[in-house]
């Protein structure tokens, strides 16, 4: 049977633009559906945006850092609705490069809401279309637990586009945005708490760097409030809000901002109409090639609710490109030694194995761990400490994992993870010369393993 497209992308966003890119580029005919805007998330209301927040937020320290440098400043002024506005600007020349980036590969785009009619067919604007393979990449969407008076909150959705910074703000959450928005917040002069339900905040991170962060994050004045919940929020006749938490306290603020996961984004679209199966958390159940359970639909990023990172949803969308219509280059997605940096300030940067995870596994670990006082930070009155740990296979000398937090940590992971992905042992990195000086050097030349 003839199809009007090879390949039907529902989401324009990291997954979905890298997928349809590549298979209209090894010759398939590809339309591109996108609701709302090109990008996705990560162009939109994540990655971009958030880093630009935080840059936004960092020149606090920088500014109260230049005086041991003989610098002197009048009081610093911060202005949010300039940032925002130029953060606005950035993203809409963004979006104009998606679309030439889809539109300049062959690339039908279909502006609107992409709904599934059959296991072959999506409605779009009114238009029915036929396809061979239909891929759901439809993302995520802020997920708020349904406490009363939740409707006063927002997520990080809103938070791009506030009319101005809030004064007093509760941030909900203990993963990646509520720790990086919280250092926003923080850094561009709200009065910050950050409110998470279990004892320790980012769950599965190592747990020196869970440790170090709180410490850090609580020398620079930001309220850690743990083992606490909110039970309900109310509005005061003022505008502020109160929320009551689980433990009877009461804490008010002007703006309270949860961030406490994503679900998959899967609204009026259609599943009814086809096989295709959710699994136990409600994300689309796929197999190792993306193939949800009705053959023609495939599904890739965070709606597979597998890791919820950008370059991992771009690989899969090469991936699915290459299976479907380059499959003499076909080759999986690697899950193992993803890299990853929480942007909080200062930075978080990771690939591998933590300390618990090594453990839990059987490995009998060797530790090599160091906190400092970074050089850029000694004719200052700054005390923040930089953390690297490096968990090492004593039996085999791997190094299982890289751990950091402390200045651009995500700039020096990412070199770590080609090293670790290429089987570096402890011996490797004591025989790399460092570059001196750097606080990255750390990492060549910690030779006593501390007890673990
Ligand atoms: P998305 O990028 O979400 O794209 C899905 C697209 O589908 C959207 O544009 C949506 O409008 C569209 N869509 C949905 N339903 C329909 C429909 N029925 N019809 C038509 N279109 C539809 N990851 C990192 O690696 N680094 C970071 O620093 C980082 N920071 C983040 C910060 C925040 C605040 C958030 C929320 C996420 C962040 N992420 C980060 C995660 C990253 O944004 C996601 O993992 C990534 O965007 C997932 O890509 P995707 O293609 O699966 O979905
Ligand atoms: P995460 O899953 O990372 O964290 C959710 C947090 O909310 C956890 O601390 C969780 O606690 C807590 N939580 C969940 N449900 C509730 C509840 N009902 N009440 C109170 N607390 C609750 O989600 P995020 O929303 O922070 O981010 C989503 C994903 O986006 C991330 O996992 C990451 O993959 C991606 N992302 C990546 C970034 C980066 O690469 N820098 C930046 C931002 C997002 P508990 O641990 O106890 O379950």
């Amino acid at each position: 049977m003839a199809y009007d497209f090879d390949l039907y992308v529902i989401g324009a966003g990291s997954g979905g633009v890298r997928a349809a890119r590549f298979a209209a580029g090894f010759g398939a005919k590809v339309a591109v559906a996108e609701s709302r805007y090109l990008g996705g998330t990560c162009v939109n209301v994540g990655c971009v945006p958030k880093k630009l927040l935080v840059y936004g937020a960092h020149f606090a320290d920088d500014f109260e850092q230049a005086s041991g440098f003989g610098w002197s400043l009048d009081e610093a002024q911060f202005d949010w609705a300039t940032l925002i506005a130029n953060k606005d600007r950035e993203i809409n020349r963004l979006n104009g490069i998606y679309r030439n980036l889809l539109v300049n590969s062959g690339v039908t785009l279909h502006e609107g809401h992409a709904k599934i009619v059959d296991p072959h067919t999506v409605e779009i604007n009114g238009e029915r279309h036929s396809a061979k393979h239909i891929l759901i990449a439809t993302g995520g969407w802020p997920q708020i637990p349904d406490i009363a008076g939740h409707e006063h909150a927002i997520s990080s959705n809103q938070a791009f586009f506030l009319k101005e910074l809030p004064k007093r703000v509760l941030v909900v959450g203990g993963g990646y945005i509520a720790v990086e928005f919280a250092g926003i917040f923080h850094g561009l002069g709200a009065e910050t708490t950050l409110l998470y339900r279990g004892e320790l905040f980012l769950r599965g991170f190592d747990g020196s760097v869970r440790k170090h962060l709180q410490q850090e994050l609580a020398r620079r004045g930001m309220d850690l409030q743990f083992n606490a919940d909110i039970a309900r929020i109310d509005k005061q006749a003022d505008g502020s809000l109160k929320a009551t938490l689980k433990d009877g306290r009461v804490l008010e603020a002007d703006c309270i901002f949860y961030a406490t996961g994503r679900r998959p984004m899967l609204d009026n679209l259609g599943l009814e109409n086809t096989g295709v199966k959710l699994d136990k958390k409600g994300f689309v159940e796929v197999d190792e090639l993306y193939q949800t359970a009705e053959p023609s639909i495939l599904a890739l990023g965070d709606v597979i609710g597998r890791v919820q990172l950008t370059p991992v949803a771009l690989a899969e969308g090469m991936a699915v490109a290459r299976r479907l219509f380059k499959p003499e280059q076909y080759r999986p997605v690697d899950y193992k030694m993803i890299p990853t940096a929480v942007f909080s300030l200062p930075n978080i940067g990771t690939v591998g194995l933590t300390e618990e995870e090594a453990r839990e596994a059987g490995h009998e670990v060797q530790l090599f761990e160091s906190s400092f006082r970074p050089m850029k930070l000694t004719l200052t009155e700054c005390q923040e400490r930089t953390l690297m740990k490096l968990v090492v296979d004593a039996k085999t000398d791997k190094v299982l994992g890289c751990h950091m937090v402390g200045p651009e940590a995500g700039e020096i992971v990412q070199g770590l993870a080609i090293a670790l992905k290429a089987g570096a042992t402890k011996r490797h990195f004591d025989e790399t010369i460092g570059v001196h000086p750097t606080a990255a050097e750390e990492f060549v030349t910690m030779r006593t393993p501390v007890a673990g």
